[in-house]
This record gives structure tokens, C-alpha cells and sequence, in this order.
């Protein structure tokens, strides 16, 4: 199992398994696709392993683990909670579900892993149906959370998890996981990391569809237009979107990235989070402090807009304008 640009974080988990300290509860949380559900299965390794030195990555347990993917569960203590609903939360059926059989004694070894993957639709109900089994879980239960943000959880379930928040991997890493792991040419693999800031999941994504390309190249152009004051190049880009609700706000999402890099690429050290550094760069060149925050305070609120129902050909048409005033 390689991870990339999370060491840290898998240190911590071996070092609390050595001493014999692993949590009950413990949250992953960060920006989807930076392998969020690959340190949750490091995690239910290093806790299942049977060796000392854990986790081995050779002993049975470790071997089930090393198999387990998205679809596939071979290890009968690594348990991983299914979605139900319309917004793929968890119901409280399959919560109560969880809590009876987190009483039952694991079926290989120690303990029994749970993990609730993806809990951003996570809702109040199924929450509280689980408090109890947080905070008084059996011996043998560890329960792992992953999600996008903290503030999904009660403040009463956040207090009994173990945060870790997840990293960013440098692109130098994401082009060494495209390459090695997956097998991508190196010139594709570098255009991936640049547009996705090496974020390796969406890397991946990013390869097999072109429309997220388009997207990514629009957002570069569009930097472009700002950095320039073109208002009329500016909006006929943003045009593009105005059909399709969600690509507009991903684009706009996008854009706002682009503003926070090109506000801090002056500093040194900064590791860009847009998807086109070359034009941060410039627009960077043309930014005071204050029209970088107007900048992004635009885009906030026009995104803001967009997830409020306005039109959004309406929002796109006066983003332009107040960008450029
Ligand atoms: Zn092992």
C-alpha cells in the first residue's frame, strides 16, 4: 500500500499501536481524493495486524486488508457501513444495525473495524443513533469516520474522534503515484498534477474525462482574461457554463482557487491549489491585497448564488462584471 505525502499521519498510527493506544474513534477528513479511504484501510491494518512491528503487510490479516477495495471487503473484521438514502447518508436502521453488532466479538482477532466512509450527508438522526456506541464502545470496536469537512459531526461525536486531518501531496508525488501505481505516461501524468494540484484521485478522474479538462483549461483562460481586465473574453468563458448548474459552480470553485493562489504565490513556499499555475502567476502580478479579497468575495457570493437556485446565466453574466469593476 503506498501513500503519498501522508507520512506523518501513518507514523502517528503506528506509534499509538505500538504503545498500545489506538482510539475507539478517529475522523480522516479532507479534500476528496487526497486518499482519504486509503489511510482509513492503513489505519484497520495496523489495528487488525497480528505481528508486532504493525502493520506487517504479510500476515493473514494484513494480506485480507492489502485486497480490500471500494467493492470487494475480504477481511470479516474490517466493516465497512453502506450508504442508504437519497443522499447517500447512513439510515438509522442501518446505524442500529451497526451498534448490535459492534457488541458481537470479532470474528478473526482483537478487534473490529468499522468504517463510515464519505459521512458529508452524514444526518443529525443517524448521528445520534450512534453517540452511545462512541462513546462507550466495547473493547474490541474501533470506529473510523472519513469526510470533507469536520463540522458534519456533532460537536458531542467530534469530542469522542481522533482528528487527522489529510495532507496534500506535492504534484512531484501525485506524477510518481500516476506513473508508478497507475501506469500513466509521464507527460500525461504532469498535466494531471498540474491541473489538480496533486490531488491523486482527482487526478485520475481528471485523465478519463475530457469535459473536466475543458473545465480546467476554461478556468486557466479565464485567469488570463482577469489578469488582463479583458471583460469580454472574460464573460464569453464564463458563457460556456451557463447551461449546466453544477459545472458552473465547480468552474467557479476553480476560479476562486485560482484567486487564493495568485494572492499568495508572492509568498515563497506556497504550493499552489488551482489548476493552472501559470496564470495565477500572472494575475498575481496585478493583485494588491484588497482586489484580491474583492476578487474573491465576487466569486463567493456569485457560488453562493448558484447553489441558491439564481440563474445562471444571470450569476455568470454579473460575476464578469464585478470582477472587472
Ligand atoms: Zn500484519
Amino acid at each position: 500500500m503506498t501513500i503519498y505525502g501522508n507520512e506523518p499521519n501513518l507514523q502517528l498510527i503506528r506509534t499509538m499501536a505500538e504503545h498500545d493506544r489506538l482510539p475507539h474513534a478517529a475522523l480522516i477528513y479532507g479534500e476528496r481524493g487526497r486518499g482519504r479511504k486509503t489511510i482509513a484501510r492503513y489505519f484497520a491494518m495496523t489495528a487488525l495486524c497480528r505481528e508486532a512491528n504493525k502493520p506487517c503487510g504479510n500476515c493473514p490479516s494484513c494480506r485480507k486488508i492489502l485486497q480490500d477495495t471500494a467493492e470487494v471487503h475480504p477481511h470479516p473484521d474490517f466493516i465497512w457501513v453502506e450508504h442508504s438514502g437519497k443522499k447517500q447518508g447512513f439510515s438509522v436502521e442501518t446505524v442500529r444495525g451497526i451498534c448490535k453488532d459492534a457488541i458481537v466479538a470479532p470474528n478473526d482477532g482483537e478487534r473490529k473495524v468499522y468504517l463510515f466512509a464519505d459521512c458529508d450527508s452524514m444526518d443529525i438522526r443517524a448521528q445520534n443513533t450512534l453517540l452511545k456506541l462512541t462513546e462507550e464502545p466495547p473493547p474490541h470496536v474501533l470506529l473510523l469516520f472519513t469526510a470533507e469537512h469536520r463540522n458534519v459531526f456533532l460537536a458531542t461525536m467530534l469530542s469522542r474522534m481522533m482528528p487527522l486531518a489529510v495532507r496534500p501531496c506535492t504534484p512531484e508525488d501525485c506524477r510518481r503515484a500516476l506513473t508508478e501505481d497507475h501506469g500513466i505516461a509521464q507527460g500525461d501524468a504532469e498535466r494531471a498534477a498540474a491541473a489538480c494540484a496533486g490531488n491523486i484521485g482527482r487526478a485520475l478522474a481528471w485523465l478519463q474525462d475530457p469535459e473536466l479538462q475543458e473545465m480546467t483549461a476554461s478556468v486557466g483562460e479565464a485567469t488570463n482574461a482577469l489578469a488582463d481586465r479583458r471583460l469580454y473574453d472574460l464573460l464569453r468563458i464564463l458563457a460556456r457554463y451557463e447551461k449546466d448548474r453544477f459545472k458552473a459552480s465547480e468552474v467557479l470553485r476553480l476560479l476562486d482557487l485560482q484567486v487564493r493562489d495568485a494572492a499568495l504565490l508572492k509568498y515563497e513556499g506556497t504550493e499552489p491549489a488551482g489548476c493552472d499555475r501559470e496564470s495565477a502567476q500572472r494575475l498575481s502580478g496585478t493583485l494588491s491585497a484588497g482586489r484580491s479579497r474583492k476578487l474573491h468575495e465576487a466569486v463567493q457570493s456569485a457560488y453562493e448564488a448558484l447553489q441558491a437556485n439564481v440563474s445562471v446565466k444571470l450569476v455568470l453574466a454579473s460575476l464578469g462584471g464585478s470582477l472587472l469593476l
